[in-house]
């Protein structure tokens, strides 16, 4: 990945290359915006290369254009994505299955279809799968792409459209006047700005209050392993008790899903991997996919995800400051991503998003919010790892 050699100033500076900023930015770049992203580490350092992989919102505003962008990624971006569609849902008993019903009728008054397999069908789709499964859901729309080669190839399409990448550089705070940031500070300096976008995951919140925006999350750090190849199923994204997660090209699955735990935000860079929600994660995974419970562990990490009071996503320009956007995408920002930046990008260009309403990602919806509003609601206070 090259880097610019000096910073220099940009019409829209963003904050964070992670899924949303580079995908904003790529947006920004191929409509001939002059665009700088800046991240304190690298290219997908936060959880956009930490994650899942899965491509499926259909609770968002912003899903069918989700579902649109996704399978022309490869071929707009000019980099592989590893883009695969459709996914696969199993319940273990009725219960599960009926709500799953829910889910899909959801998508289903979207224009999306799905289809009920039986345990003999959902065998036949997944191999890896037990007795214990009495059918799944066959999701027609959806999917899961790899977030690695996803975040690079957001990164060099928007340098091919002239977009720059500023990484190992950490802003540190805001220059205002007349109620309008001009300009970003960080460890290698200050960069003038038109306007910015903040896409910092879960550091959003402590980089807004420097310009007195509040933005209620509290962050959790949530893991995901990866096991040895094995056989490739028909499909590779199939979800179930609890977990979300792909099988790779290689045939590793890679999965992950809850329990998280909560962490100090200053703990976020590099943090590691726990003993305990690894052997939940595993022993989930192995009643999951019996026929893959010999299947060793070769790799695991963390990420964290910043987390909303209602779960949901902001993304808002406040009033003041005027020109800045606040993007904080919670645990979905990877599957949304595409149609995210495409957002964000037409905010600023056009002024507002024209293909969907966006007004359930607003501020105001936080106004009255008590102060302990985490406690409250059965999260529990951040501890230091
Ligand atoms: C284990 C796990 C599994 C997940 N699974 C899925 C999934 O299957 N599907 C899905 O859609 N989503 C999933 N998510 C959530 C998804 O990864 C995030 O919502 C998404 O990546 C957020 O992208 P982002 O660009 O907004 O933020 P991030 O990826 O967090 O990027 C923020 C960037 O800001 C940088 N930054 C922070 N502070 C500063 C500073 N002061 N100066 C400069 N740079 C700074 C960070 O280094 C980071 O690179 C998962 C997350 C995790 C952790």
């Amino acid at each position: 990945m090259s880097d610019i050699d000096s910073p220099k100033g940009a019409s829209v500076v963003i904050i964070g290359a992670g899924a949303t900023g580079l995908s904003t930015g790529w947006w920004l770049a191929r409509s001939g915006v002059d665009v700088l992203v800046i991240d304190q580490g690298l290219v997908g350092w936060g959880a956009s290369g930490r994650n899942g992989g899965g491509c499926s919102h259909h609770f968002s505003p912003l899903f069918v254009e989700e579902q649109r962008l996704w399978p022309q990624m490869d071929a707009l971006l000019g980099y592989p994505t590893e883009f695969q569609p459709k996914r696969i849902r199993i319940a273990f008993d009725e219960r599960q299955l009926e709500l799953y019903g829910r889910a899909v009728r959801n998508a289903a008054h979207q224009g999306f279809g799905s289809t009920l397999l039986d345990a003999k069908q959902l065998r036949e789709m997944v191999p890896l799968v037990g007795e214990e499964a009495v059918g799944g859901y066959f999701y027609d729309f959806g999917g899961h792409a790899n977030p690695h080669r996803t975040v690079q190839a957001y990164a060099w399409a928007m340098q091919d459209h002239g977009g720059r990448v500023l990484q190992e550089t950490r802003v540190a705070g805001f220059r205002r006047a007349g109620g309008r940031i001009i300009a970003v500070l960080t460890d290698r300096g200050e960069i003038g700005c038109d306007q910015v976008v903040l896409a910092a995951g879960p550091a959003t919140q402590r980089l807004a209050a420097m310009v007195d925006v509040s933005v209620p999350m509290v962050p959790a750090r949530a893991e995901m392993l990866v096991t040895e190849p094995l056989p490739l199923m028909p499909l590779g994204g199939v979800d179930g008790n609890g977990l979300y997660g792909r099988q790779t090209l290689r045939g590793n699955l890679a999965y992950g899903g809850g329990p998280h735990e909560w962490i100090d935000e200053d703990a976020v860079a590099g943090t590691p991997a726990s003993t305990p929600l690894m052997c939940n994660i595993a022993g989930r995974l192995a009643r999951l996919f019996p026929h893959a419970a010999h299947a060793k562990i070769i790799r695991s990490w963390a990420g964290v995800i910043e987390n909303t009071p209602d779960g949901r996503p902001v993304i808002d320009r406040p009033e003041t400051p005027g020109n800045m956007i606040v993007a904080s995408l919670s645990s979905i920002g990877f599957g949304l991503s595409p149609a995210t930046g495409h957002a964000i990008a037409e905010m600023i260009t056009q002024g507002h998003c024209r293909f969907a309403d966006l007004s359930s990602f607003s501020l105001s919806r936080f106004r009255g919010l008590e102060p302990d509003w985490a406690s409250l609601q059965g999260w529990r206070e951040p501890v230091s790892v």
